[in-house]
């Protein structure tokens, strides 16, 4: 699993080797994916058996004993996130949810979390509803770049951040916030799943675990529901190691060789995404139907700084939203009359979605709060995918244009 000690590397291709030292789109390509020492398949095969052959008791014929501990293509898809974030280490589950689950559940009875409260809302929930049952208790804050030093208690071991958050795309300073974590012995964890590796790597801002939904960017073709958790601490690899044999929450071999064919081309989806997304922005914050466009890639951001400094270039990513005028009904409307946009909730693969996130993926928060996050009724939230850039923003304008049109001529 550590991509430098790869066993495997030894019978695999040349550029295996001092793969830590390549550029990103050479590690998306490459790492973790090894020849067929036997058979020369450049393309590792997928391995289905559970259970793998012993020659005497206690000495398996290769590295593997049986699926749910390690099978080879979860070795190579870990391998291969453990590249791209430039970590030593990636662990696979079944779900972002289950990656999340499983860090929780690492925490003995009675430990403290501090997390953004714009995190994802299944994590929300998992914080709120499923921590408290082993004694782990969350506390929320909004500003914790401001915050995080005063919520810190004797008991407080995990910080959880999200940025860019979901659906108002605000930033958090991970630096910062890790800074005054790290005096304290206190590990940071950024779920980076709405810029994916390819625009963001937490650990090298200084963040200690960082978790994926890889059911979005690095998937990309919304096919695969899949999380992964990368780091490079090695007291954190055994432990984790060990739940995530215990707890069983794996993804299949299938799954696996699915989501690493997927994350070879990240760095082409993501640019890709994120040009479109750019340009989207723009054009919604130049029309006079649209009160505010939250993008990290408009100099309008509020917190455009730290996009600058912790994002690839400057990139703003895939994900965008903003406010239409005319309400809640608008949303709806608008959602409606797109014709390149899909209306459906997740997010990252190749074609653009968008959703109305008060009805929709953040219904379950209650109005006064949700709004006080900027989550207003009006909200749109969209996806954008790798389709042609002219094509996403006339799309997203003649949706605009129409929704108004209808509104005005009351038939709405
Ligand atoms: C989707 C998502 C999750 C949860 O991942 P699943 O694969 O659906 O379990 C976690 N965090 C963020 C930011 C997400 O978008």
């Amino acid at each position: 699993m550590t991509f430098s000690q790869e066993p495997r590397v030894e019978h695999g291709h040349g550029v295996q080797n001092g793969i830590e030292s390549r550029g990103f789109a050479t590690k998306a390509v490459h790492a973790g994916s090894p020849h067929d020492p036997v058979t020369g398949a450049v393309i590792p095969t997928i391995s289905l058996s559970t259970t793998f052959a012993q020659t005497a008791v206690g000495s398996p014929v290769g590295l593997y004993e049986y699926s749910r501990s390690s099978n080879p293509n979860r070795d190579n898809f870990e391998t291969a996130v453990a590249a791209l974030e430039g970590a030593r280490y990636a662990l696979a589950f079944s779900s972002g949810s289950a990656a999340t689950a499983t860090i929780l559940q690492s925490l003995a009875t009675g430990s403290h979390v501090i997390s953004v409260s714009d995190v994802y809302g299944g994590t929300h929930r998992y914080f709120t509803k499923v921590a408290t049952a082993h004694g782990v208790r969350v506390t929320f804050s909004g500003s914790i770049e401001v915050d995080v030093r005063s919520l810190i208690e004797p008991a407080t071991k995990l910080i959880w951040i999200e940025t860019p958050s979901n659906p108002t795309l605000s930033l958090v300073d991970i630096r910062a916030v890790a800074d005054v974590a790290h005096e304290f012995g206190i590990l940071v964890v950024v779920d980076n799943t709405f810029l994916s590796p390819y625009v963001q790597n937490p650990l090298k801002h200084g963040a200690d675990i960082v978790v994926h939904s890889v059911t979005k960017y690095i998937n990309g073709h919304s096919d695969v529901l899949m999380g992964v958790a990368a780091f490079s601490d090695e007291d954190l690899i055994d432990h984790l190691r060990f739940l995530q044999n215990a707890i069983g929450a794996v993804p299949s071999p299938f799954d696996c060789w699915l989501a690493h064919r997927g994350l070879k081309t990240l760095h082409l989806r993501a640019k890709a995404a994120s040009q479109n997304a750019q340009a989207v922005a723009e054009a919604l914050e130049a029309s006079q139907h649209v009160i505010a466009v939250n993008y990290p890639g408009l100099n309008s951001h509020a917190q455009r700084y730290v996009a600058l400094k912790q994002h690839r270039k400057g990139l703003g990513g895939g994900m965008l939203s903003f406010r239409i005028k005319g309400g809640a009904k608008a949303a709806h409307k608008f959602c409606q009359l797109t014709k390149i946009f899909t209306l459906a909730e997740s997010l990252g693969g190749v074609e653009s979605l968008c959703e109305v996130p008060s009805s929709m993926t953040h219904a379950g928060i209650p109005q006064i709060e949700r709004e006080a996050a900027g989550v207003y009724d009006d909200l749109v939230r969209l996806s954008c995918g790798i389709e042609d850039l002219d094509d996403l923003v006339g799309d997203v304008l003649q949706a605009v244009e129409t929704t108004v049109a209808l509104l005005e001529a009351g038939s709405v």
